[in-house]
């Protein structure tokens, strides 16, 4: 695997940086638990040094016509169509994940980038009537500054380009302390960038040095960078615990924060729900990703009528999941990312069983993989009810199911009683059911999905969530506007001076 890994990163055009006796990183795979490198962690000169470069590379960037920006990400955009293999493989490497959603992972990265090339003519801010004669009010959208991407090891490149993709068009330069666990495939992304780069100035454009930087380090890296005055967006992905620091950060400078944390998603299986759309939309949902997706499905919530039927009938599925080696053909399920993972996971089962909680799988196999290989059944817990171990984010394939009775209102009590608010979906051929889960009183998740799993979402549609997840939005929509600043303008074209709202002040 280490060969694989270093022959990708080859053809990728990577040249890992040496240590030079600081301290450092392991990169590593969790398919083998294989290490392949050691990497430096920025020290404190080398941040003020790349910060200094991000701000004057913004100064720069800024003025730049943004259709001219968005040529830049319509090359990064080529540039990530022609890697798509080699990086869906090295994805899969250190993420663990199967190749079919490493793949899918760059696929998103392309597919912003498109996204993000046609935002770039289409900045667009209002014109507004003015109450006074001879004046016109607009609002206009400038570039921010250096925008601060910190990223988790699950989605190790696609939550870059959900943000930097925009950022770029938006006029801003962007720094990325990517995650501890998956240094490398940001190293192969800041390559590719550079590739699309060296086009764009061959063509004859200008494009800054130090426009996109990958800072490595760990944690405590990231809470550095948070903290510089200099640096007046972060974009933080990762665990509630992480956001909740960075949030307070942020806010203490009054910087902006998008914060894109925990979640605890439910699906709501209702009487008329079509059960062979249900099994394989939440058995991807509940494994993918070996269950350590933000938006995995993690609590079951199944109406009485239809449990008998659909439970043994999931429980048969999970007895045949394919599990092994992710960049193997037909994988469905991959290694856990670590052994904290994995005792994360027991702790939870442990706690799932003191509660009354009836637990198929969850065992640890294929140990000869590598002794710090961590590949586990995904597990299914069946509860007596909405108890407490389920009602935090344990970042692992167990799916919780509780039954419910009624009507769908019971239901989505429960979907909404947890402290996050990421991702949740119902099934149902059930017009009222389906308008009630979406409406006013439903869901109260950033994401409310119908006969559709919790996961996999489309970049079109602004991503994120509600509560402990953070309430940050990124990729479609209208989540450009975070990554810009707002100017509203009052122009006066007459001689006269009337002031708003028909005060006088003559002098
Ligand atoms: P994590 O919080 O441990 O780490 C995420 C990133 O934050 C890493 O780069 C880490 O170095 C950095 N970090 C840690 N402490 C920091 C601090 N004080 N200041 C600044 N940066 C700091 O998360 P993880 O284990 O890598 O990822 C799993 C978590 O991420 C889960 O909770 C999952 O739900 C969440 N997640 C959320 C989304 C989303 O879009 N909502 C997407 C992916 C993952």
């Amino acid at each position: 695997m280490k060969q694989t890994a270093l022959d990708l990163l080859n053809t990728l055009g990577v040249i890992l940086p040496a240590t030079g006796g600081r301290d450092a990183i392991t990169a590593r795979t969790p398919i083998t638990g294989e290490s392949f490198a050691m990497l430096p962690c920025a020290t404190a000169v080398e941040l003020e040094a790349i910060v200094s470069q991000s701000h004057a590379a913004f100064l720069m960037w800024r003025t730049v016509p943004a259709p001219l920006r968005g040529e830049l990400v319509r090359l990064l955009g080529e540039e990530l169509r022609a890697n798509k293999l080699p990086l869906g493989q090295l994805v899969s490497i250190e993420a663990g994940k199967i190749l079919q959603e490493g793949l899918g992972e760059v696929q998103e990265m392309i597919d912003i980038c498109d996204f993000a090339v046609g935002l770039s003519r289409q900045l667009y801010g209002l014109t507004i009537a003015s109450e006074r004669a001879e004046h016109r009010m607009m609002e206009t959208w400038h570039p921010l500054g250096p925008t601060l991407i910190i990223s988790a090891f699950n989605f190790p490149v696609a939550v870059w380009a959900w943000n930097s993709a925009l950022a770029l068009v938006c006029g801003n330069s962007t720094l990325w302390k990517p995650s501890e666990k998956s240094p490398l495939t940001a190293l192969a992304t800041q390559a590719i960038f550079e590739r699309a780069v060296k086009r764009y100035v061959a063509a004859g454009n200008a494009a800054p040095e130090g426009l996109s930087a990958v800072v490595l380090g760990r944690g405590d890296v990231g809470a550095a960078l948070t903290n510089d005055t200099r640096i007046p967006l972060v974009s933080a992905t990762g665990s509630t615990r992480m956001g909740r620091l960075v949030g307070e950060a942020t806010a203490k400078r009054f910087a902006r924060a998008i914060l894109e944390l925990g979640g605890n998603n439910a699906a709501i299986i209702a009487p008329s729900a079509n059960l062979e759309m249900v099994e394989r939309a939440v058995t991807f949902s509940a494994v993918g990703t070996a269950g350590q997706r933000c938006t995995t499905l993690r609590r079951l919530i199944v109406h009485a009528s239809v449990y008998d039927t659909l439970v043994p009938r999931l429980k048969a599925i999970y007895g045949k999941l394919r599990i092994g080696d992710p960049l193997a053909d037909g994988t469905l399920v991959g290694p856990l990312i670590d052994k904290l993972a994995f005792e994360q996971m027991q702790g939870a089962l442990t706690s799932a069983r003191a509660s009354g909680g009836r637990v198929q799988g969850g065992e640890r196999i294929n140990e000869t993989m590598g002794a710090e290989a961590y590949y586990v059944k995904p597990a299914i817990v069946e509860m007596p009810s909405q108890l407490a171990v389920m009602c935090h984010e344990t970042f692992a394939p167990i799916l919780y199911i509780v039954k419910y009775d009624g009507e769908v209102e019971n239901a989505i009590a429960l979907n909404n009683a947890v402290a996050h608010g990421l991702s949740s979906s119902i099934f149902t051929n059930d017009m009222r059911d389906m308008e009630r889960f979406v409406g006013p009183a439903g869901s109260d998740c950033g994401i409310a999905n119908v006969n559709i799993g919790t996961s996999g979402a489309e970049i079109g549609g602004a991503f994120g969530g509600e509560k402990e997840t953070g309430g940050g939005r990124e990729s479609g929509s209208d989540s450009w506007k975070a990554y810009m600043r707002r100017a509203t303008n009052t122009i006066n074209y007459g001689s006269k001076l009337p002031l708003a709202q028909g005060i006088k002040f003559d002098l």
